[in-house]
């Protein structure tokens, strides 16, 4: 079963991500890909599936973790760069706590994005990361709306 990947990368690490998907494009073909506009449009020539949202900056790190709320990624790859500040810095934080929030498989580094896709788990059709239990903080949220 095709799993949906999310591919984002930050300016200076752009070149990084697209040798990385170049590398491993067998192991990743076959599988759906978001992306970030300018990330997807460097990795349209390299991979096949890959749906563009907006650039990160305008709104495309939102666009994932809307889709990652709405359980609809997989995994995520994000090679965010740790020696520039980004304008969207509260969106990216907002982004990778998703990915926490949601249990969803996130490598931010070229070593973690190897393990991720070689673990014998990617390709399990049967693995479901675990899903936490928020039904406390739901009920309790009801309750303070109803009183
Ligand atoms: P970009 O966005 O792919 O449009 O450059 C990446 C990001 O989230 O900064």
């Amino acid at each position: 079963m095709k799993k949906n990947i999310a591919l984002v990368a930050h300016d200076n690490r752009k070149n990084d991500l697209v040798e990385w998907v170049r590398h491993n494009r067998e192991k990743l073909s076959g599988n759906h890909f978001f992306a970030t506009g300018t990330t997807g449009s460097l990795l349209a020539d390299v991979l096949d599936d890959v749906h563009r949202l907006k650039s990160g900056p305008l709104g495309g790190d939102q666009q994932l973790g809307a889709l990652i709320a709405e359980e609809k990624i997989d995994f995520m790859i994000f090679f965010w760069d740790p020696m520039a500040s980004q304008p969207h810095d509260v969106d990216v934080k907002a982004l990778l706590r998703m990915t926490v929030l949601y249990n969803i498989p996130t490598a931010c580094n070229r070593s973690s994005a190897d393990f991720l896709i070689t673990s014998p788990l990617f390709t399990d059709e049967d693995y479901q990361p675990a899903k936490k239990d928020y039904s406390t903080y739901l009920n309790r949220l009801t309750k303070n709306t109803t009183t």
